[in-house]
């Protein structure tokens, strides 16, 4: 692993004021050592086992995200250290990270997954789903959760003009979200969008968390 891409990618965030969450997804520990070591402390991980064994042997200011799909029963793993739940996709989720929150007295920030890409992908809320759920009297008495904002996913195609479009309705989504449902909640200010093939477009359509993996880390 070569932080030159680190540096450049820092470079190009900057403008934008957006954060990088570095995708460590089947790397090893010494290649996220290594970053960290260059500066970085937020860190993604989609397995809830691997983000464990990562937590546990790492340095404790690391910010650990969970960018991928989380069952349920896994939630009680993660609860004591998640810095933020990237993908939330449905109430039964929301209430058990409320939960396990709880039991240890924190506030998890969360971000509700929604489905933009024109693919069948099994995972992420429709726009009407999500505004469901937001309207639900279960969601108001949830108080150790917060919805910080929205992540989604552009259908994996080299046709630029569709992924912006893409990535263009969920800022859409949200701009709207705001008004609607956090007119007076600074949290709610995320838009998780990004990887390494997209980011540039991301950042171009309102991005303020990019989430790369192979162009830090190399190939998976
Ligand atoms: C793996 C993964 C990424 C990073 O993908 P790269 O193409 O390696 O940058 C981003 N988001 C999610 C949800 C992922 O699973």
């Amino acid at each position: 692993m070569d932080t030159a891409n680190f540096e450049l990618l820092k470079k190009e965030l900057a403008p934008f004021g957006a954060r990088l969450i570095a995708v460590s997804k089947t790397k090893p520990a010494e290649d996220i050592q290594k970053l960290y070591d260059a500066g970085q402390r937020i860190f993604g991980e989609n397995k809830v086992q691997e983000m464990c064994d990562k937590q546990a042997e790492l340095p404790k200011d690391i910010q650990w995200h969970l960018i991928g799909h989380l069952q349920t029963n896994k939630v009680k793993y993660i609860a004591p250290f998640v810095a933020m739940v990237h993908s939330v996709d449905s109430m039964k989720l929301l209430a058990e990270i409320d939960k396990q929150a709880a039991k240890h007295g924190r506030v998890i920030d969360c971000l509700l997954q929604i489905y933009i890409a024109r693919e069948d992908t099994k995972f992420g809320l429709n726009a009407m789903e999500a505004l469901e759920l937001l309207g639900t009297d279960e969601f108001a008495a949830m108080k150790n959760i917060r919805i910080c904002g929205l992540m989604g996913m552009a259908t994996n195609t080299d046709n630029e003009q569709q992924i912006g479009e893409e990535f263009r309705s969920l800022k859409l989504f949200f701009d709207n979200l705001k008004v609607a449902a956090f007119k007076d909640k600074d949290y709610f200010r995320e838009i998780s969008m990004g990887m390494s093939s997209d980011y540039k477009i991301a950042l171009a359509q309102g991005a303020t968390m990019i989430r790369v993996g192979s162009m830090l880390f190399g190939a998976r």
